[in-house]
């Protein structure tokens, strides 16, 4: 046989075949060699041969169980265990050699069951119905069981939105489908599937855990997305304090470019204006307690001094040591004047940056008040966040928030940028659509919306598609005040909400069972006074240290004979717009007057901006005064600043000829409002009463902090005593006390009580 001959007999063997000539270079190189060492056979043949001597010279073997095992370098330079078979080739002064990889060398039994125990990933073999055979350590771990437990349960038990076993795949998914996986303590975890058919009837599942790197997707979309559009500028330093990131209102608001500061130390921003001191006692707050705020006089790139509102973190790293510096700020210069500071924080959601109800209601008036110049319409949207609470419950309140802060986000993509986006509290965000030209136009943006809110996140490993419940109500028709628009919007979006989920709902008039109920309320109150339905409860107004009764507050309540309590924010603002308020307000008037006398103690008396501008007001005060005979220092009356800014001369007039009587006045839920310094300067008042909105989260909330402090040194330039409402917890009175606070009205010291109560503290 010629060496052509047996090249041709041995192109279809399976087994690598190299012959070398007397020179050592290569004549025979079948294709199996080709596979096996990498070299064509164009390569290497007619050349020197690429393998080691010891394959080219391989001793012949004695018996074909001993064949020799040698390494040699294949042509990608991977070294390679091979039995090499030597023959000569008696009259062609040529010598082959045969090639191949001993068994023992591949996966042989043994090593699968050990890659199968040790491998990462859970590994499930199952039978044609899905049936467990098999399952690795890795596996029972994934799902929290204990070795042997998965054996002869089914895949659906464990696997959820599990499909039916087909013929095709017993696991009941298409491959490489991202799931989620039940684990025996109720937890999701979710896994990449991978399958793979093995031998006849089996089939194999590879689950990869990828519950974290989903969580990291996550966070690294909501931060990149924070950090581009973020109207506060970001500065990110690493552990040396040098700069490695900033985003572009960093550059808007310093003047710097990105590159004229990357590798810098912030320091380049500082003014002058503060003292080692101050910046020793940053970095001492920062080192000990992880962060910083206040805020910074810094320099612009341009020279110019501006005041800037920060927040610094540090940031750990799991063995605690700082790997970086978060530094967030706002140019606050230009609302650097406390009022106006006071009102951005009163005026904003805390969490979502979004406008607050305060705001939204402001807005609204104003979009209404330009819509009827140009004979446009106004559009509003309540939307309700469907089932939020149980998620909440389920995810955690962190993540709970971190969702909400998204479905802002999306919120404001979805609308123009003339149209305002509020949070109302809790998961209702509010939408306020300006310059329509028909009601159908706001249904364009209400599937955008609906659209923004069913695009899946992921929160806390689960991927969740949420929906909400939408009620719509549009100016002029629908109502022409912000209050009303509110109120009808609100109950349309009850409507929806019975409607079922995912549904929206335009205000109608005859679908508002509400308004009726309002009807109901209206005719009752009519009545309520003739049949001696209403009664004064007085809640104890106490100096911040101490329990001494300083005064106490009257708050009205209805008890209604079907309705029940009816508590006075429910009916107040109805009997404000029948006009019963004004009967109302002259019997609690009437009332408190005479407690007061006959307590000798201070009483405040609510009162409505229907009351205030009434002509007759004034006259009525003398009149109850004469007729009960009351010192008028111990009668107090509470106005909001709403009520003062309806007419503010005309307010401060009145007030002032009441203040001449000698009654006190105080100002109420200080702080929710817009009344300026100057304004608050013109009124004769001896009180400001904190609202209890920002004593509820002092402790937790800086923002809040931040107001109640401003509030109180604002308050005591101006020569007013300062009473927090609202106080519930000894926590909250000691802090209050810190920041200078006089006096606190609250379930701590005292709920809103019966007249006899306060007899009984009196005689004590
Ligand atoms: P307001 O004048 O700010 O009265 C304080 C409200 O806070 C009262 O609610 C009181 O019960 C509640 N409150 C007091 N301490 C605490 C506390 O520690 N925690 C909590 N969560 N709440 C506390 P109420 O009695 O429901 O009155 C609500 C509002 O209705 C009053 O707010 C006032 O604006 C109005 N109102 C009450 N009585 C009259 C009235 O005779 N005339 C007028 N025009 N308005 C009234
Ligand atoms: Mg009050
Ligand atoms: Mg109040």
């Amino acid at each position: 046989m010629s060496v052509r001959q047996l090249a041709a007999l041995l192109e279809t063997l399976p087994v690598a075949f190299v012959a070398h000539d007397s020179h050592g270079h290569v004549v025979l190189w079948n294709p199996a060699a080709e596979a096996l060492l990498g070299w064509s056979r164009d390569e290497v043949l007619g050349r020197a041969s690429p393998l080691p001597a010891a394959v080219t010279q391989a001793p012949v073997p004695a018996s074909p169980s001993h064949v020799p095992l040698v390494s040699l370098k294949t042509r990608s330079g991977e070294v390679i265990e091979v039995a090499a078979a030597s023959m000569p080739m008696t009259g062609h002064e040529a010598s082959a050699v045969a090639l191949w990889v001993p068994r023992e060398a591949g996966l042989d039994a043994p090593r699968l069951r050990a890659l199968f125990e040790h491998a990462p990933d859970g590994v499930v073999v199952v039978d044609s119905k899905g049936v467990v055979i098999e399952a690795n350590p890795a596996m029972e771990q994934l799902l929290g069981c204990r070795a042997g437990d998965l054996t002869q349960r089914t895949v659906a038990d464990f696997i959820e939105s599990h499909g039916l076993p087909s013929t095709t795949n017993p696991f009941g998914v298409t491959n490489a489908e991202t799931l989620l996986l039940r684990r025996r303590d109720g937890g999701p975890v979710t896994v990449r599937l991978t399958t793979a058919p093995i031998g006849v009837n089996r089939t194999v599942g590879f689950f990869r855990d990828i519950t974290g790197a989903r969580r990291n997707e996550l966070e690294r979309r909501l931060f990149s997305r924070v950090f581009e559009t973020s109207g506060e500028a970001i500065l990110i330093t690493n552990e040396h304090n040098a700069v490695i990131a900033v985003n572009e209102a960093f550059t808007r608001i310093t003047g710097y470019a990105v590159d004229e500061v990357l590798g810098k130390n912030p320091s380049l921003l500082q003014s002058g204006r503060h003292d080692q001191a101050f910046y020793a006692s940053l970095w001492d707050t920062l080192k000990t307690q992880g962060s910083w705020r206040g805020e910074l006089w810094n320099r612009r790139k341009g020279g110019e001094v501006y005041c800037e509102w920060t927040t610094i973190n540090a940031i750990r790293d799991a063995a605690g040591a700082v790997t970086n510096y978060v530094a967030v700020f706002a140019d606050i210069t230009a609302v650097k004047d406390s009022q106006a500071q006071v009102t951005y924080l009163a005026q904003h959601d805390h969490l979502t940056g979004l406008p607050n109800r305060t705001l939204l209601r402001d807005r609204l008036a104003q979009a209404t008040g330009v819509a009827q110049r140009n004979g446009q319409q106004v559009a509003l949207m309540m939307v309700d966040l469907d089932g939020f609470k149980s998620i909440n419950g389920t995810v955690g309140p962190y993540e709970g928030d971190t969702l909400l802060m998204e479905i802002a986000y999306r919120l404001k993509d979805a609308v123009r940028e003339g149209d305002t986006v509020a949070r109302m509290g809790g998961d209702e965000f509010a939408i306020v659509l300006t310059a329509l030209d028909s009601p159908a136009q706001s249904l364009a943006v209400v599937s955008k919306v609906r659209a923004a809110i069913a695009e899946p996140l992921t929160v806390g490993g689960q991927e969740l598609s949420l929906t909400a419940s939408i009620g719509i109500a549009v100016f002029p028709q629908d109502g022409d005040t912000a209050n009303v628009l509110l109120t009808h919007a609100d109950s349309a979006m009850y409507t929806a909400k019975e409607a079922g989920r995912d549904t929206s709902r335009f205000f109608t008039e005859a679908m508002n069972t509400r308004t009726l109920d309002r009807m109901t309320l209206a005719n009752a109150l009519g009545r309520a006074l003739e049949r001696d339905e209403f009664r004064l409860q007085y809640q104890p107004q106490r100096p911040i240290v101490g329990d001494t009764l300083l005064g106490v507050e009257a708050l009205l309540r209805w008890q209604h004979p079907e309705l029940g309590l009816v508590p006075p924010d429910r009916f107040i603002h109805l009997a404000e717009e029948t006009g019963a308020i004004r009967a109302i307000g002259a019997w609690v008037l009437r009332q408190a007057a005479l407690r007061a006398k006959a307590w000798n103690l201070s009483v405040s008396v609510n009162l409505s901006v229907v009351q205030l501008q009434d002509p007759d007001f004034f006259t009525h005060v003398t009149a109850v005064l004469k007729e009960t005979g009351v010192a008028p220092t111990l009668l107090e009356f509470e106005v909001t600043e709403s009520v003062v800014m309806k007419d503010p001369v005309a307010t401060a007039e009145l007030l002032g000829r009441l203040k001449a009587l000698g009654v006190r006045l105080s100002m109420d839920d200080f702080g929710t409002g817009y009344s300026s310094l100057a304004q608050l300067k013109r009124l004769p008042l001896d009180r400001l009463k904190i609202d209890r909105a920002f004593v509820r989260d002092v402790l937790s909330d800086p923002a809040d902090q931040a107001v109640v402090q401003a509030v109180i040194a604002m308050g005591h330039a101006l020569k007013l005593r300062i009473i927090a409402e609202g106080v519930e917890t000894q926590e909250q009175r000691v802090l209050l006390a810190g920041f200078g606070c006089d006096e606190v009205q609250g379930f701590l010291c005292g709920h809103p009580v019966d007249p006899e109560e306060i007899d009984k503290e009196r005689r004590r």
